[in-house]
């Protein structure tokens, strides 16, 4: 586990590009008024930790300046030394979707990383699993109280036969009856359904438990033809196929699960190339440490992952849309950049029909932790996207079929997005936090990495990496990138258990479903 470190009590902040008219105080208990920084700077409010101190004197109508960019303007004079608060600024207005630069500024490949593996799962599919699990897979809400007595007892009295096997999961969700399933968006929470079953570290082994009578139906989720499930042996149960009642279901169900779980315990570790990684990246909970600690060790462990070939997925169109024109410049081509922009206008006008618009992203506990708005906070998660090309844009529930840096469009709601990226085929999943939150996922394993060491000290139990010590000096970006590039390929491989998985904290699948319900 991480390393804890103690922090000295002098005044400390950090300023992140040479424009920048505003640095984020590190100290834990922030600083008072009257506190002299060794740079020359005098405060003259009490500045809480993560929260900004300007730089200058800004005029009314000034740019307040972050990450090189502006994040608002001032309402009033904001005095030099003074505390940058969130009713100060006003919003600069979302960039325009029409004129953006598509693929101007394509970062150049990196030397590419030899000779870095883990111990996977490989699949008849080609993908490779990080852990090996039953999935069990549903068609509709009505199935989930049988399932999860029935899973209940395959833990408890199959599971301990086939020690070769990681966990069996039951894939419940709300969808699949009584939701508008002709309509002109239902395609985004069928297609999620069917590529959570074909996640690797299913095996290619999923079922399907089905009542019978719903709308979704189970060759929707599974059919003939597709080589990235198994569909040999029995693979669906019929809740109304039972004769016998509730005890027959459960017995039906058991012994599904138990020719699976023989063939699964069949299967061992061996070692894969790193390339075989597909990390999904997001964060939640976030304060205005996250992008100057944990986001960019993330970014530089993507540019590492990358490097040896790896797939690397980033996600929360919210959170990227204020921040959009640096990552078309990024697009590996034109193609690639005017995919993102799709993206950026379905998203808009998806928030326009509930009259909302990307202010609604940013939370109470983000603003107390320092961040004033959406624009200064997607500038900071972008960070986790590194300095590398983007190669591939996924719409919300599609699966990844290409290695690379890709752009997997998403709600930024933790288990939405984590549910998607789940779709997308991600084998391991990292997850940054300042605010703290003990999220995790029954599918993948989470890496949960904090923006700060008090919080990694009070949550020791929790947090697996504590990127704090960025802010504290005791570790650079680049040395903490290194950390989670081989922290991530020691848990893809088992050697490491993440604290949520030693928990078994799980957060349901929660589909994205932007079509009507009936
Ligand atoms: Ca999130």
């Amino acid at each position: 586990m991480s390393q804890l470190i103690e922090h000295s009590d002098s005044p400390r902040f950090i300023r992140l590009h040479p424009q920048d008219n505003v640095m984020v105080v590190v100290n834990d208990q922030g600083v008072p008024a009257g506190t002299a920084f060794a740079e020359g700077l005098v405060t003259v409010d009490h500045i809480p930790q993560s929260h900004k101190v300007c730089l200058e004197d800004v005029p009314e109508g000034g740019r307040i300046i972050r990450y090189g960019q502006t994040i608002g303007y001032a309402k009033q004079l904001i005095p030099c030394g003074s505390w940058v608060r969130e009713d100060q600024l006003s919003m600069p207005t979302a960039p325009e979707l029409a004129n953006l630069p598509l693929s101007t500024d394509v970062p150049e490949a990196q030397e590419p990383l030899e000779g870095y593996t883990f111990e996977g799962y490989r699949n008849a599919d080609g993908t490779v699993g990080t852990r090996n699990i039953l999935g069990i897979t549903t068609t509709v809400q009505c199935v989930t109280g049988v399932l999860d007595h029935a899973v209940k007892r395959i833990r408890e009295e199959l599971l301990p036969k086939y020690p070769n096997v990681d966990d069996v999961v039951a894939l419940t969700h709300s969808y699949g009856c009584g939701v508008a399933i002709t309509a002109t968006d239902a395609y985004i929470p069928i297609r999620t359904v069917r590529n959570l079953a074909r996640n690797p570290n299913l095996g290619g082994e999923a079922l399907v438990i089905s009542l019978g009578c719903e709308k979704l139906q189970a060759e929707q989720v599974m059919h003939q033809g597709d080589s990235s499930v198994d569909l040999t042996d029995p693979w669906l149960y019929r809740l109304q196929d039972s004769s016998h009642g509730f005890a027959e279901m459960i017995e039906q169900i058991m012994e599904l699960a138990e020719v699976r779980l023989r063939k699964l315990d069949q299967r061992r570790r061996e070692t894969v190339p790193a390339s075989e990684l597909i990390l999904g990246m997001q964060c939640g909970g976030s304060d205005a440490f996250s992008g100057i600690t944990a986001n960019p060790a993330l970014g530089y462990a993507s540019d590492l992952l990358l490097r040896a070939g790896a797939t690397v997925m980033f996600s929360e169109v919210t959170e990227v849309r204020d921040a959009i024109y640096l990552l078309t410049s990024r697009a590996e081509n034109k193609e690639i950049a005017s995919e993102l922009v799709r993206e950026m206008d379905w998203y808009d006008r998806y928030l326009a029909k509930g009259e909302a618009d990307r202010s609604a992203n940013t939370t109470p506990g983000n603003k107390k932790g320092g961040l004033s708005n959406i624009v200064e906070k997607s500038l900071g998660s972008i960070v986790k996207s590194g300095n590398s090309a983007i190669n591939g844009v996924l719409g919300p529930g599609e699966r990844v079929t290409r290695k690379g840096l890709i752009f997997c469009a998403t709600p930024a709601s933790d288990f939405v997005c984590g549910t998607l990226q789940l779709a997308a085929g991600m084998n391991l999943h990292v997850f940054t936090t300042g605010r703290g939150t003990p999220y995790g996922l029954a599918m993948a394993p989470v890496v949960k990495v904090s923006t700060r060491t008090e919080l990694a000290q009070r949550w020791p139990d929790l947090i697996d990496v504590d990127a704090g010590r960025i802010a504290t000096g005791r570790a650079s970006i680049e040395e903490l990138g290194w950390e989670l590039f081989h922290y991530y390929l020691d848990v893809a491989s088992g050697k490491k258990k993440t604290w949520a998985e030693h928990y078994k904290l799980h957060n349901d699948i929660t589909l994205f479903n932007p079509a009507p319900i009936t």
